[in-house]
Protein backbone atom coordinates (compact mmCIF):
# COMPACT_ATOMS: atom_id res chain seq x y z
CA UNK A 1 0.00 0.00 0.00
CA UNK A 2 1.32 3.46 -0.56
CA UNK A 3 2.55 5.75 2.08
CA UNK A 4 -0.46 8.38 1.35
CA UNK A 5 -2.87 5.86 0.91
CA UNK A 6 -4.52 6.64 4.15
CA UNK A 7 -4.40 10.30 3.65
CA UNK A 8 -5.96 10.79 0.25
CA UNK A 9 -9.13 10.30 2.31
CA UNK A 10 -9.15 13.22 3.79
CA UNK A 11 -13.03 15.12 3.33
CA UNK A 12 -13.51 18.82 4.49
CA UNK A 13 -16.95 16.52 6.19
CA UNK A 14 -16.75 17.03 9.67
CA UNK A 15 -18.20 14.35 11.89
CA UNK A 16 -19.25 14.06 15.38
CA UNK A 17 -16.49 12.25 17.39
CA UNK A 18 -19.63 11.02 19.71
CA UNK A 19 -22.20 9.52 17.26
CA UNK A 20 -20.70 9.87 13.61
CA UNK A 21 -23.23 12.14 12.54
CA UNK A 22 -21.75 15.03 10.21
CA UNK A 23 -21.59 18.51 11.48
CA UNK A 24 -20.93 21.79 10.35
CA UNK A 25 -18.08 22.55 13.43
CA UNK A 26 -16.49 20.31 15.95
CA UNK A 27 -15.69 17.89 17.76
CA UNK A 28 -19.06 16.85 18.82
CA UNK A 29 -22.84 17.37 17.52
CA UNK A 30 -25.44 19.01 19.82
CA UNK A 31 -27.32 16.12 20.49
CA UNK A 32 -23.84 14.59 22.11
CA UNK A 33 -23.16 17.25 24.58
CA UNK A 34 -24.87 19.34 28.03
CA UNK A 35 -25.97 22.78 27.78
CA UNK A 36 -22.11 23.49 28.89
CA UNK A 37 -20.81 21.92 25.56
CA UNK A 38 -19.66 19.06 27.27
CA UNK A 39 -19.41 15.73 25.88
CA UNK A 40 -22.42 13.72 27.75
CA UNK A 41 -21.27 10.71 29.42
CA UNK A 42 -20.59 7.33 28.38
CA UNK A 43 -23.91 6.18 30.09
CA UNK A 44 -25.86 8.29 28.54
CA UNK A 45 -24.58 7.97 24.74
CA UNK A 46 -25.09 4.40 24.98
CA UNK A 47 -28.47 4.85 26.70
CA UNK A 48 -30.00 6.52 23.84
CA UNK A 49 -27.50 4.81 21.21
CA UNK A 50 -29.39 1.38 21.81
CA UNK A 51 -32.54 2.57 22.13
CA UNK A 52 -32.00 4.22 18.09
CA UNK A 53 -30.27 0.45 17.88
CA UNK A 54 -33.54 -0.86 19.19
CA UNK A 55 -35.49 0.95 16.57
CA UNK A 56 -33.51 0.38 13.93
CA UNK A 57 -33.81 -3.21 14.98
CA UNK A 58 -37.37 -4.17 16.54
CA UNK A 59 -36.24 -7.65 16.37
CA UNK A 60 -33.30 -7.90 18.22
CA UNK A 61 -33.17 -9.17 21.75
CA UNK A 62 -31.63 -7.09 24.18
CA UNK A 63 -28.65 -8.25 24.30
CA UNK A 64 -28.12 -8.15 20.90
CA UNK A 65 -29.06 -4.68 20.69
CA UNK A 66 -26.15 -4.07 23.51
CA UNK A 67 -23.34 -5.96 21.29
CA UNK A 68 -24.37 -4.11 18.03
CA UNK A 69 -24.51 -0.59 19.83
CA UNK A 70 -20.53 -1.30 21.51
CA UNK A 71 -19.71 -1.95 17.99
CA UNK A 72 -20.64 1.12 16.37
CA UNK A 73 -18.79 3.08 19.45
CA UNK A 74 -15.70 1.34 18.77
CA UNK A 75 -15.60 3.22 15.32
CA UNK A 76 -15.74 6.39 17.16
CA UNK A 77 -12.75 8.24 18.28
CA UNK A 78 -14.54 9.44 21.36
CA UNK A 79 -15.66 6.01 22.69
CA UNK A 80 -13.47 3.32 21.14
CA UNK A 81 -11.24 3.90 24.10
CA UNK A 82 -13.88 3.32 27.01
CA UNK A 83 -13.70 0.53 28.99
CA UNK A 84 -16.73 -0.75 28.56
CA UNK A 85 -16.01 -0.43 24.59
CA UNK A 86 -12.54 -2.22 24.60
CA UNK A 87 -13.90 -5.28 27.05
CA UNK A 88 -16.92 -6.02 24.69
ZN1 LIG B 1 -22.95 13.44 18.17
Amino acid sequence: MPADALATDTTTMLTCQSCGMPIETGPYCDHCTDEAGNLQSFDERFRRMALWQQKSHPTDSPEQVEKATLEYMAQLPAWREHPRVVAR
